[in-house]
């Protein structure tokens, strides 16, 4: 065998077909550098940035180990100033992936036997789009901040606090409550007399 062969090679989906591993003997691995397209998540989500990283795939006598890390993007709104931000996101990978046809003879293999496997395609392709996706929900916040210490919106005129201080002075305030101000000013004169 040639030891010095180049094992790693580019993958612009989060589907490839590992055929080519699967042939070789148990400890054999494959480097893939991941650069897969947003996934698409119905509306709910939006994925900003590419899927990147970089994936160890490892020939084991059951099938395949698939480790490694990949990140991405995801878009949020500020829990307190309202603002888009971009949210990234990780997605640490650490699996087991088993055939569903056995590499030798064709035939299909008992999935029912581990029913929570992840499984290889009839065609030999390794299929991450699930996991991916389950792992960029997973690491969705739940009260997501632009920055730690985010200031959020003045409470009087909605402005963001972040753009600066400012103060309401009295002729800042709304006509309609300027007119009830001169009411409560009158009726206190009025008390006075
Ligand atoms: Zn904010
Ligand atoms: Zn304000």
């Amino acid at each position: 065998m040639n030891r010095t062969r180049d094992n790693r090679s580019a993958a612009e989906s989060l589907i490839f077909n590992v055929s080519g591993l699967l042939g070789e003997p148990a400890g054999s691995t494959r480097d893939l550098a991941i650069s897969a397209p947003p996934l698409d998540f119905g509306g709910d989500l939006v994925q900003l940035r590419d899927v990147e990283g970089t994936l160890r795939l490892t020939r084991t006598n059951r099938g395949l180990l698939v480790h490694g890390l990949l990140t991405t993007a995801i878009g949020q709104t500020c829990s307190r100033c309202l603002r888009d931000i971009e949210w990234p996101v990780e997605v640490d990978l650490d699996e087991e992936a088993l055939p569903s046809v056995d590499i030798a003879s064709g035939l299909p293999v008992d999935a029912d036997a581990e029913p929570d496997a992840l499984r290889l395609t009839d065609h030999h392709e390794l299929d991450l789009e699930e996991e991916v996706r389950d792992g960029i929900l997973l690491a969705e916040p739940i009260a997501p901040l632009c920055r730690e210490d985010c200031p959020g919106l003045c409470v009087v005129c909605g402005e963001e606090m972040a753009s600066g201080p400012h103060d309401h002075p009295d002729d800042e305030i709304d006509p309609r409550l300027e007119a009830l101000r001169g009411f409560v000013d009158g009726d206190s004169e009025a008390r006075n007399r």
